[in-house]
């Protein structure tokens, strides 16, 4: 019986529909073996994306010292957590540090700086630091994380070459204000939403372990979908002292493999990224995680220190994965295809669509 729903689940996810509630709660119970949920979901993440695993990685570009109080972060308001605060480094240095992972393998490069949001000043400093990376690394895909966006921020960015814009929602909408006081939950999907009609590629993700129950991990993933993002990163939380989560481990394995089941069913053709606290909450159970996500960080987080490289892709391989090329796509072809720019008809010399 149980097998019969994972089968349903699968085929409505090649049809792109979602689970009902209660279905992606089962996911999340004990009703359905773990390895059976994994399975299931690993023939999304085949059939959409092979053996490939994405290498993403991310460089600091200004770290602590933030206005902001999200409670799950180091670099907030008021943090007492010691780790690394610095304001901008140059773009020739952040050219350097993104230069070392490209020639790992890593073909995104996420630029990320502290803050409520960026200045005029910032989005110019952040047009020196993609051409200064793309100088070097022409087909490397930029991904910018500044926080909330104001008007013509996300145009110039498109125009500078980023690729990808990412802001998470990180928790519900209903637990929103229990994790961060200085913005809502509305103005996460706002700048979503501006970086997608931008042209920018929406990616949006969520951490977990911060308290939230299955209700609560559905309804994410709902909110998430809604914002039809490219790519989606799923992070456990990692708890640093000095924060008001510091100490908090409610994460299992098998909570955090389950999380990206559901995850899976909800975004079977999107980039699901395993991100930061991977390594602390799957432990040995990581292999199984490539089997659900596609897509993995390699190196640093912001303000910790990931599993060393030679590690991740010794992992990959022993999984039985291999790493993305930079000239492969990764997103399937029908998937790009959902979102193609209007050259016909009104404006153009060709024919209307009729
Ligand atoms: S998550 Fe971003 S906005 Fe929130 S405190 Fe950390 S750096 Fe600031």
């Amino acid at each position: 019986m149980g097998n019969d729903l994972l089968n349903v689940l699968v085929d409505k996810a090649f049809r792109r529909e979602l689970p009902t509630r209660s279905e992606a709660l089962e996911l999340l119970s004990d009703t359905h073996d773990l390895l059976e949920v994994v399975a299931a979901a690993a023939r999304l993440r085949r059939a959409h994306f092979g053996n490939r695993v994405k290498l993403n990685t991310i460089v600091n570009l200004k770290s602590g010292l933030c206005p902001e109080d999200c409670g799950y972060c180091s670099q907030r308001l008021g943090s007492a957590s010691d780790v690394l605060k610095y304001s901008w480094i140059t773009p020739a240095e952040a050219a350097e540090v993104a230069g070392q992972a490209v020639e790992a393998g890593a073909k995104r490069v996420c630029l990320v700086a502290s803050g409520r949001g960026p200045g005029e000043r910032d989005i110019t400093r952040l047009e020196q630091t993609i051409a200064a990376i793309k100088d070097d690394h022409p087909k490397v895909e930029v991904c910018v994380c500044l926080g909330l966006l104001g008007d013509g921020q996300a145009e110039r960015l498109a125009a500078a070459g980023a690729h990808a814009y990412n802001h998470n929602l990180n928790t519900s909408e209903s637990r929103y204000a229990d994790i961060c006081s200085t913005h809502t939950f509305a103005d996460r999907t706002d700048t979503v939403r501006r970086a997608g009609r931008a042209g920018l590629s929406p990616c949006s993700g969520a951490i977990f372990g911060m308290g939230e129950s299955d209700d609560d991990i559905v309804d994410i993933a709902r909110a998430l979908r809604e914002l039809d993002p490219d790519s989606v990163p799923v992070n456990f939380l990692i708890p640093f002292d000095g924060t008001p989560l510091e100490g908090r481990w409610e994460l299992t394995p098998e909570r955090c493999l389950r999380i990206l089941a559901v995850f899976r069913f909800h975004f079977p053709d999107v980039e699901v990224r395993l991100a930061g606290g991977r390594e602390i909450h799957l432990r040995a159970m990581q292999p199984l995680a490539l089997h659900l996500a596609n897509s993995i960080f390699l190196g640093d987080y912001l303000t910790s220190e990931g599993q060393p490289g030679v590690d991740d892709r010794q992992l990959i391989a022993d999984a039985g994965f291999v790493i993305e090329g930079a000239d492969e796509p990764t997103l399937p072809a029908a998937r790009h295809d959902l979102v193609t720019v209007r050259r016909r008809g009104a404006g153009t010399e060709l024919p209307a669509n009729a």
